[in-house]
This record gives structure tokens, sequence and C-alpha cells, in this order.
């Protein structure tokens, strides 16, 4: 996979390089080609020699709105990263194996890059948006940029990358998800799940400045620094939690298809857009 439709690559510095979520008509919407797409990019600037840092940004008004909800791809339209397979069996086993690949598996592979990433955000990252920010190292917010996970009101209990509890602490993971609401960018950075908050029209500038510094460090010091920080959130548990929140997550999907039919309450969508209002 080298010619790339939803998004873009780009080498804006020596040593960095940018991959865009260039579907900005859609709020970057994630469909599965975003992100087979977005992963093979990854790979990529992982294995290539010359990339020091990888930044994800975003195209347009907002960062991501989530997963395409109408997407209707099919997995085996892609070649496949692991070992899940299967992924039109009846029951929950088929789907569970679809959102192992591409949801929690994709992110655990994203947060283990063995080099720096950096997330360049900006308007609204909502519930699946959240997943391409967390799994990254760095976060470079623009003032307008606004975090919510609304999928309570799907009958779910968060997005698939269970990692609320880590970046804004318990008590506000349980607000945002109990109420749906979006937390600031200054509060995030409040919060420590930002790095720097900057004025929109500097948010590529700050981005690269930081990718700039940490690129002219030894790769060798980068690599042991990820994979220490990394390892301490794993001794605090956050691969368990990862896992035990997927399994409820599936829990969510289970019920709403034997309650609903569907994989969520019906009634979440517009549940979402009132709170939605509500917070205007
Ligand atoms: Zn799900």
């Amino acid at each position: 996979m080298t010619e790339y439709d939803r998004i873009r690559v780009e080498a804006p510095a020596p040593g960095v390089t940018r991959v865009v979520l260039a579907r900005p008509e859609a709020a970057n919407a994630q469909d599965r080609r975003m992100l087979y797409e977005l992963n093979d990019a990854l790979d990529t600037a992982s294995r290539d020699a010359a990339t020091k840092v990888i930044v994800i940004a975003a195209d347009g008004v907002h960062f991501s709105s989530g997963h395409d909800l109408r997407d209707r791809a099919k997995l085996d339209e892609f070649d496949t990263v692991l070992q899940f397979g299967e992924f039109e069996l009846p029951g929950q086993e088929g789907y569970m194996a679809q959102e192992q690949e591409i949801y929690l598996g994709f992110c655990w592979r994203w947060r283990n890059i063995p080099k720096p990433t950096i997330a360049s955000v900006q308007g609204k990252v909502i519930a699946g948006g959240l997943m391409l920010v967390w799994p990254f190292d760095i976060v470079i917010a623009s003032e307008d940029a606004r975090f919510s996970d609304p999928v309570v009101a799907f009958g779910a209990n968060g997005v698939e990358y269970f990692a609320h509890p880590y970046e804004v602490g318990a008590r506000k993971a349980k607000q945002m998800l109990f109420t749906g609401e979006a937390i600031t960018a200054e509060e995030a950075y409040r919060l420590g799940m930002v790095n720097e908050v900057v004025p929109r029209e500097q948010l590529e500038e700050a981005t690269l400045a930081m990718a700039t510094k940490i690129a002219a460090q030894p790769s060798m010091g980068l690599k042991l620094a990820k994979a220490s920080v990394n390892q301490a959130m794993d001794n605090m548990g956050m691969y368990s939690t990862l896992q035990a929140a997927f399994g409820l997550h599936h829990l969510s999907h289970s019920h709403n298809g034997q309650r609903f039919g569907m994989l969520v309450d019906p009634e979440g969508a517009d549940r979402i857009k009132s709170q939605a209002r509500a917070q205007k």
C-alpha cells in the first residue's frame, strides 16, 4: 500500500514525517480505509531510517469526529495485520475480531511504535477521535480543541481503547463518560493529557518546533526513554485495563444486539446531539 486516498504523508523538516488525515469534508471520520492507510503509513515511518519523529495531524476544522458508522467495507478487502481473522463469524465472535484488529489492536501497535510520536490536534475530537490521539506520545492542541467520548449514550462503556483513567484521571474519566461532555484544550492541559496549548494559527509551527527539538536527540535514547515511560504505564496496569474494558465494551455490543438488533442503542445519536446542543 503506497497510494493513499484518506491520508497524506509529508516530510516537513529533517527527521520528521507527518501523516495527515485528509478527509476534512467528513470531519476526518475514520472509515476502515483510513485506518489501514494510517497504519501502513505509521509502519513505514517507523521502519524508515530517515524518520526520527512521527507527527499525526489533520486537515480542516476538526481533528476527527470518530469512527465512520456508515462505512460498510469488509476487513477482507484489506491486508489485515494482526492474527485475528474470520471477521464475519456470527454472534459476537466475528465483530469482536474486527474491533480487536482495527481498534484496540491498531491503537496498541501505534502506542508501541519505537520512535517518538506527536499528535497535533484542533477542533473536535470525538469518541474514536481520541484513539488517534491517546496512543501517541506528545499532544499539541490548539485552543479550540475539544475532547469527548459520548458513547455511554450508545449503551457502551467508552471507546475501544479505554485509556481514559490514565489520560485524565479516574474522577474526570467518570465525568467525561457519564455526561458525554467535552474537555476543553485548557482543561486537558491542566489534567496532563495535553503537553501544550497554542492558538490555532500556531499549531503547525508549535508542533514542528517540538518535533525538531526531539529529532535532534539520539534515536537510542529516545527509544529507551519511550519504552521506560510505557513500561511505567504498563506497571500501573494499563494493558490489563484496556483488555478488561474491551471485554465490557463487547458486552455492550452483544447486549445492544439482543435488545435492539444493532451494535449501539439507536437512541444514542439523538442523545449525543442534544448533549452537544446543551454544551454550546
Ligand atoms: Zn465497538
